[in-house]
Protein backbone atom coordinates (compact mmCIF):
# COMPACT_ATOMS: atom_id res chain seq x y z
CA UNK A 1 0.00 0.00 0.00
CA UNK A 2 1.47 2.94 -1.25
CA UNK A 3 1.14 5.67 1.55
CA UNK A 4 0.97 2.90 4.44
CA UNK A 5 4.26 3.80 7.07
CA UNK A 6 4.18 -0.01 8.52
CA UNK A 7 4.61 -0.97 4.36
CA UNK A 8 7.24 0.82 4.09
CA UNK A 9 9.07 -0.13 7.19
CA UNK A 10 8.03 -3.84 6.23
CA UNK A 11 9.43 -2.98 2.36
CA UNK A 12 12.43 -1.45 4.57
CA UNK A 13 11.55 2.05 2.53
CA UNK A 14 11.35 3.97 6.15
CA UNK A 15 14.25 2.57 9.25
CA UNK A 16 12.62 0.49 12.10
CA UNK A 17 14.83 -1.80 14.79
CA UNK A 18 14.04 -5.14 13.54
CA UNK A 19 13.69 -7.85 16.12
CA UNK A 20 12.36 -10.23 14.04
CA UNK A 21 11.52 -11.45 10.00
CA UNK A 22 9.69 -14.29 8.49
CA UNK A 23 7.71 -14.72 5.36
CA UNK A 24 4.51 -13.50 7.54
CA UNK A 25 5.07 -10.57 9.63
CA UNK A 26 7.76 -8.46 10.98
CA UNK A 27 8.73 -7.42 14.30
CA UNK A 28 9.46 -3.90 15.40
CA UNK A 29 10.41 -1.84 18.19
CA UNK A 30 7.70 0.74 18.74
CA UNK A 31 9.54 4.43 18.80
CA UNK A 32 7.55 5.56 21.39
CA UNK A 33 7.52 2.78 24.17
CA UNK A 34 4.54 2.15 26.66
CA UNK A 35 6.39 0.10 28.70
CA UNK A 36 9.83 -1.70 29.26
CA UNK A 37 9.36 -3.47 26.11
CA UNK A 38 6.91 -2.18 23.54
CA UNK A 39 7.08 -4.59 20.43
CA UNK A 40 4.67 -3.95 17.05
CA UNK A 41 3.75 -7.14 15.24
CA UNK A 42 3.40 -5.90 12.05
CA UNK A 43 1.72 -8.10 9.24
CA UNK A 44 3.29 -8.30 5.98
CA UNK A 45 -0.01 -8.12 3.78
CA UNK A 46 -1.61 -4.75 4.25
CA UNK A 47 -5.34 -4.55 6.06
CA UNK A 48 -6.13 -1.75 7.87
CA UNK A 49 -7.86 -4.04 10.85
CA UNK A 50 -10.03 -7.16 12.10
CA UNK A 51 -12.63 -5.68 10.00
CA UNK A 52 -10.98 -5.61 6.87
CA UNK A 53 -8.96 -9.17 7.36
CA UNK A 54 -9.99 -11.74 5.41
CA UNK A 55 -10.21 -15.36 6.84
CA UNK A 56 -7.02 -16.66 5.28
CA UNK A 57 -5.74 -13.61 6.95
CA UNK A 58 -6.98 -14.06 10.55
CA UNK A 59 -5.40 -17.64 9.95
CA UNK A 60 -1.85 -16.49 9.40
CA UNK A 61 -1.98 -13.89 11.81
CA UNK A 62 -2.57 -16.49 14.69
CA UNK A 63 0.44 -18.25 13.45
CA UNK A 64 2.28 -15.47 13.67
CA UNK A 65 0.73 -15.04 17.48
CA UNK A 66 1.61 -18.71 18.28
CA UNK A 67 5.41 -18.39 16.49
CA UNK A 68 5.38 -15.23 18.98
CA UNK A 69 4.58 -17.56 22.21
CA UNK A 70 7.92 -19.77 20.92
CA UNK A 71 9.84 -16.82 20.91
CA UNK A 72 9.51 -15.05 24.49
CA UNK A 73 12.52 -15.78 25.91
CA UNK A 74 14.70 -13.79 23.23
CA UNK A 75 12.25 -11.43 23.49
CA UNK A 76 12.85 -10.84 26.93
CA UNK A 77 8.95 -11.53 27.41
CA UNK A 78 9.46 -14.65 29.24
CA UNK A 79 7.70 -13.60 32.23
CA UNK A 80 4.43 -12.43 30.83
CA UNK A 81 3.32 -9.93 28.33
CA UNK A 82 0.40 -8.06 27.03
CA UNK A 83 -0.58 -8.45 23.36
CA UNK A 84 -3.09 -5.14 22.14
CA UNK A 85 -4.54 -4.32 18.97
CA UNK A 86 -6.13 -1.06 18.29
CA UNK A 87 -9.18 -0.48 16.17
CA UNK A 88 -10.68 2.41 14.79
CA UNK A 89 -11.42 6.24 16.31
CA UNK A 90 -12.62 4.69 20.26
CA UNK A 91 -9.71 2.38 19.75
CA UNK A 92 -7.33 5.22 19.14
CA UNK A 93 -5.49 3.27 16.33
CA UNK A 94 -3.85 5.83 14.44
CA UNK A 95 -1.82 3.43 11.79
CA UNK A 96 -4.17 1.74 9.35
CA UNK A 97 -2.33 -1.55 8.94
CA UNK A 98 -3.34 -3.65 11.16
CA UNK A 99 -0.66 -4.27 14.04
CA UNK A 100 -0.58 -5.84 17.68
CA UNK A 101 1.20 -4.17 20.21
CA UNK A 102 3.28 -6.44 22.33
CA UNK A 103 4.01 -4.83 25.76
CA UNK A 104 5.96 -6.36 28.65
CA UNK A 105 9.54 -6.46 30.47
CA UNK A 106 8.47 -5.29 33.36
CA UNK A 107 5.27 -5.58 35.97
CA UNK A 108 1.88 -4.28 33.89
CA UNK A 109 -1.02 -2.21 35.33
CA UNK A 110 -4.00 -4.13 35.50
CA UNK A 111 -6.21 -1.74 34.27
CA UNK A 112 -6.36 -1.90 30.17
CA UNK A 113 -8.74 0.64 29.39
P1 LIG B 1 -1.82 2.56 17.05
O1 LIG B 1 -1.96 3.92 17.68
O2 LIG B 1 -2.45 1.45 17.82
O3 LIG B 1 -2.26 2.59 15.60
O4 LIG B 1 -0.27 2.22 17.08
C1 LIG B 1 0.64 2.78 16.20
C2 LIG B 1 1.99 2.65 16.86
O5 LIG B 1 2.97 2.80 15.87
C3 LIG B 1 2.27 3.69 17.94
O6 LIG B 1 2.54 3.04 19.18
C4 LIG B 1 3.49 4.44 17.41
O7 LIG B 1 4.38 4.80 18.42
C5 LIG B 1 4.09 3.43 16.46
N1 LIG B 1 4.87 3.98 15.37
C6 LIG B 1 4.52 4.97 14.52
N2 LIG B 1 5.51 5.19 13.62
C7 LIG B 1 6.48 4.30 13.90
C8 LIG B 1 7.77 4.01 13.34
N3 LIG B 1 8.24 4.70 12.28
N4 LIG B 1 8.51 3.03 13.89
C9 LIG B 1 8.05 2.34 14.96
N5 LIG B 1 6.85 2.55 15.53
C10 LIG B 1 6.08 3.52 15.02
Amino acid sequence: MENCIFCKIINGDIPSERVYEDENMVIIKDVNPQAAIHLLLLPKEHYADIEEMTYAQAHTLAECVKKLSEMTKQLGLENGFRLVSNKGKHGCQSVGHLHIHILGGEQLGDRMG
